[in-house]
């Protein structure tokens, strides 16, 4: 019942995208309402960062319409989105590996030129305060981190941006499980702080279960949506997704 109060602020209508003859999205509707968690499941090749490079105006659209807080943003360029407040953390950590961890936290932050010297100072506390990890290690060079260091570093400077809304690709690809518990603990604390996070995962017992709602992507096509509780006690879904 909560949910039906919340506000929309990420809204995917009817959307397709096409690689030249492979159609990659075809009609698909995803809602993200403010403070939720939102997990996009599904197998290889489905389509997941497709849907988060359309919402960050990297691939262009066949059809759909996509709104952000109220305002089209189908064809806004990626700059853009970033001072509108939306935050790409892509697969693969891709971090600076030769720059410090305090300076691929600041390259963040240029990616909003909004920004104050005074919001990016703010910012930077926040951050440390999420990841106490990274503040000890500021010196450290990105690419001396381990895995589950480099993709708090890449999570981390998402959030440099001050965006409202952060979408993850995959932060737990690679990473141990007892790391990529921790992963997920600190997806949930980055909501606490008031942030609304779109998180593509192929680890789909974990999304789900730290998720407020998700879908189930399958060749492009939104084949289910639920609840994360919903989706967890899903026949079919524990069948395909689950290993159960
Ligand atoms: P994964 O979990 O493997 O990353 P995914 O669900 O994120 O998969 P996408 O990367 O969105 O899936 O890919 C969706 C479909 O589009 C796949 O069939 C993929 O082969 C195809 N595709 C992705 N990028 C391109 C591209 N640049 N050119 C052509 N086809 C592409």
């Amino acid at each position: 019942m909560e949910m039906q109060n919340k506000k929309s602020i990420l809204k995917i209508d009817h959307l397709s995208v096409n690689y030249g003859y492979v159609r990659a999205l075809v009609d698909e509707s995803i809602e993200v309402k403010q403070d939720e968690i939102v997990t996009l499941i599904g197998s290889n090749g489905a389509g997941k960062t497709t849907t988060l490079m359309a919402v960050s105006g990297l691939v262009k659209k066949a059809a759909g319409t996509i709104i952000y807080k109220s305002q089209d943003i189908t064809s806004m360029p990626p700059d853009k989105l970033v001072k509108l407040g939306i935050a790409h953390v892509p697969e693969g950590r891709k971090i600076f590996p030769q720059l410090s961890v305090y300076e691929n936290l600041i390259a963040g932050s240029l990616g909003n030129p909004k920004m104050s010297k005074q919001d990016v100072k703010e910012q930077m506390e926040y951050v440390y305060q999420l990841f106490p990890r990274l503040k000890e290690r500021y010196r450290q060079a990105g690419g001396s981190l381990s895995g589950g260091e480099q993709q708090m570093l890449a999570i981390g400077r998402g959030l440099m941006m001050k965006p409202d809304l952060i979408m993850l690709d995959e932060p737990s690809m690679g990473l141990a499980p007892k790391i990529v518990e921790g992963i997920f603990e600190l997806i949930l604390k980055i909501r606490d702080t008031g942030k609304t996070v779109l998180l593509i995962e192929q680890n789909a017992s974990m999304a789900l279960s730290i998720a407020d709602r998700g879908y189930v992507l399958e060749t492009g096509h939104i084949r289910m949506t639920g609840t994360g509780q919903e989706l967890l006690t899903n026949d079919d879904v524990k069948k395909t997704y689950l290993g159960q």
